[in-house]
């Protein structure tokens, strides 16, 4: 029986280490997948601690989800090892990206094809163990997704960041063509936003950030204009650029974030925040009607959509993003990393050198 070497949680607010257990064998529908690489993600940062910020001294305490030692990690491509005797079309060798967004397959979500919304979910890397390991256990192969002639490291992110950009985007509705969309926040779900909207809009997007580095990344990635949201200028210079937004994506949700992304808004704008930053946004409230303001949040996506990001991404249709490759055993320097924020582009784990 092969080893399974994971970087593991086990205790919140503490860092990760190494635990080592025997291969899950798959059963029924089940799958092994060896994991190639697995992105690193901030909300793995908001699992670590154990809570959400909701703002003051609020906090949204998400430990009861799951059991410890847990193993982190959502951004999953690898290679089918073994699988169940039910698990058809899974053959071993096949190269795939993990969609890890599963739910109970009962409740109204699942049965409208809204798996990552699930009151029961069994989310890889969220309540089931995930990819920052040498295997993950997948409990059916149509959560596997043929990823060639991408690379892995370029798929794995697509499962999480990729696909919230993308179901971000895709929420925005025909508002995204009245005018250039607006991506506020250009980490790694960011500029993956970015990516998308070049390849999936006539203009290119607005962006904004309050890092100079990361408007010059996201300003030589295609974006038209870069903002920065900390100079008391720049709602200004949002309106006069577009005479208000109509589409806005925000990826950092903070009051921050907030207070700019809804304030550049023109009449009957949308703001989609899938940012998990944390704080209290407040509204003038007669501000929602009298700008016809929508203000919706989604959460990852669905499996119809990882397939239609899959697809477009193989199309050769989507720029890769920077993307650091670092060994799995450096699983907590490179969520540290992230935490400071100094981070440009994508993180990606690899366990080539651990299994
Ligand atoms: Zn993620
Ligand atoms: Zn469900």
């Amino acid at each position: 029986m092969a080893q399974l070497h994971r970087q593991s949680l086990i205790a919140y607010g503490q860092p990760l280490c190494e635990t080592v257990a025997d291969c899950p064998a798959p059963r029924g529908t089940e799958v092994l997948v060896r994991v190639e690489c697995c992105g690193v993600c901030h909300s793995d940062l908001h699992l670590q601690d154990g809570y959400f910020a909701l703002g003051g001294d609020k906090r949204l305490d998400i430990t009861k989800d799951r059991a410890l030692p847990f193993t982190l990690g959502h951004e999953i491509a690898g290679v089918i090892e073994a699988a169940g005797e039910a698990a058809e079309g899974a053959v071993r060798g096949h190269r795939v990206a993990v969609y890890p967004w599963i739910g109970c397959g009962k409740c109204p979500a699942c049965r409208a094809g809204e798996e990552n919304l699930c009151s029961a979910h069994r989310h890889i890397g969220i309540a089931v163990d995930g990819g920052y390991a040498t295997h993950v256990l997948v409990p059916h192969p149509r959560y596997l997704l043929d990823y060639s002639p991408l690379s892995p490291d370029f798929a794995g992110p697509l499962m999480c960041s990729g696909l919230t950009a993308f179901s971000a985007l895709r929420h925005l509705g025909e508002r995204a063509e009245r005018g250039p969309v607006l991506l506020v926040g250009l980490g790694g779900v960011g500029m993956m936003g970015l990516s998308l909207a070049r390849a999936l809009f006539h203009q290119p997007p607005l962006v904004a950030d309050i890092d100079a580095d990361k408007r010059a990344a996201a300003l030589a990635a295609g974006a038209a204009q870069a903002f920065d949201p900390a100079d008391p200028q720049a709602r200004r210079a949002v309106m006069a650029a577009t005479g208000g937004v109509l589409a806005a994506c925000d990826f950092v949700g903070s009051e921050k974030s907030l207070a700019f992304s809804t304030g550049v808004l023109g009449r009957g704008g949308k703001v989609v925040v899938t940012g998990l930053l944390g704080g209290n946004f407040s509204i003038a409230a007669a501000m929602i009607a009298i700008k016809a303001m929508t203000i919706e949040g989604t959460l990852t996506g669905t499996l119809a959509e990882a397939r239609e990001l899959i697809d477009l991404a193989r199309s050769g249709k989507l720029a890769t993003i920077p993307t650091h490759e670092r060994p799995l055993a450096q699983a907590q320097a490179a969520l540290d990393d992230l935490r400071t924020g100094r981070v440009v582009g994508r993180t990606v784990l690899s366990a080539a050198d651990d299994a």
